[in-house]
């Protein structure tokens, strides 16, 4: 299939890039190297501009004939989403329109979206999400994903377009064979944090918040090993062309863990015992976010093969040891 890829560059769109290189497709990265990195290319052809430039992306659709867009380009840290709304806007919610807007244009009848858990925020009593459960952004972020669901679901409705909606929980670690990882610059996620410090890249980090109503009294995430996640866009592509239907779904495990749990894998795993620091909450953090997992199982016949938060950790080290070595 001839296919574009928004952000191939980045941590999720690299891993999603290096196994759909391996089927042999035809590949187009649109990456204008923000934050990721030329190295993570490991197929297909580049093109460095940013969405922002209509006329080149106008150029680029109609010079090739995609039969999918994969749109992994966007921002997404929650606490720069509260401090820069303008920017999530503009990069997850305008530019998206861009994308779709050039699918109906020049007919291009199947897109994959990078959406996420953030979308629930607080709405569901336990913190347990299932597609249905209310959708309540606590933050910019999550609000300029949702919005995009919504523009994919209302041209689904209007044209000859379907997507699935990949609503991400907690994405950390490293491919398994380590050709590539998470690189971004100035990472603020908590495995990657923590993996700094343990590093030595990093003297110590923060534990944002201790009086959430959790047993620890730190907020919980579903984390997801990102190879597994990278299975999940595979497989959504065979259900775009085969199933020729639109579907939002949760990717996550169904099971969580604490701030404190998580850095305490990563202090065990590592054989470090770097320091932290408690301080107060984070703007814009939910207490509690597990996905229910069953509709993408069910759907897709997606099975994730590293549901364990050592071998997340493990990869996510083993990633951070080799940057330190460069
Ligand atoms: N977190 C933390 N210290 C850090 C980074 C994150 O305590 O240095 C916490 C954060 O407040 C949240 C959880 O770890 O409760 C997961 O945050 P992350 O930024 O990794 O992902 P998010 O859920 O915001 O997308």
């Amino acid at each position: 299939m001839k296919i574009l890829l928004t952000g191939g560059a980045g941590y999720i769109g690299s891993h999603v890039l290096n196994k759909l290189g391996e089927q042999e497709h035809d590949i187009v990265v649109l990456d204008n190297l923000s934050t990721g990195r030329k190295e993570s290319i490991l197929y297909g052809k580049h093109v460095n501009f940013s969405i922002e430039e209509s006329k080149r992306l106008k150029e680029l659709f109609s010079n090739e004939n995609f039969d999918v867009v994969f749109h992994f380009a966007g921002s997404i840290v929650v606490p720069e989403s509260v401090t820069n709304p303008v920017m999530y806007y503009s990069n997850n919610t305008v530019n998206s329109l861009s994308i779709i807007e050039m699918c109906v244009e020049f007919g291009v009848k199947n897109l994959i979206f990078s959406s996420t858990a953030a979308i629930y925020g607080d709405s569901t009593p336990g913190g347990v999400c299932d597609e249905n459960s209310i959708i309540s952004p606590l933050n910019p972020y999550g609000h300029s994903k949702y919005m995009t669901e919504l523009m994919l679901e209302s041209v689904s409705q209007a044209h000859d377009f379907n997507y699935v909606a990949l609503r991400y929980f907690n994405v950390a670690g490293a491919n398994i064979d380590l050709k590539i990882g998470q690189s971004t610059p100035n990472a603020t996620h908590l495995i990657k944090m923590a993996c700094e410090c343990a590093t030595g890249k990093r003297a110590s980090m923060q534990i944002f918040g201790n009086d959430y109503a959790t047993e620890d009294g730190t907020c919980i995430r579903d984390y997801i090993h990102v190879d597994d996640l990278a299975s999940a866009h595979v497989l959504a592509l065979d259900y775009l062309v085969n199933k020729k239907d639109s579907v939002s779904l949760n990717c996550g495990y169904g099971r969580g863990f604490s701030v404190f749990e998580v850095i305490d894998a990563v202090k065990r795993v590592s054989g470090v015992n770097f320091e932290t620091r408690q301080v107060g909450r984070r703007a814009g953090d939910a207490e509690k976010l597990i996905s229910k997992a069953d509709k993408i199982r069910e759907l897709l016949g997606w099975q994730p093969k590293h549901d364990e938060l050592d071998v997340i950790v493990s990869t996510a080290l083993e990633w951070e040891k080799i940057l330190a070595s460069k």
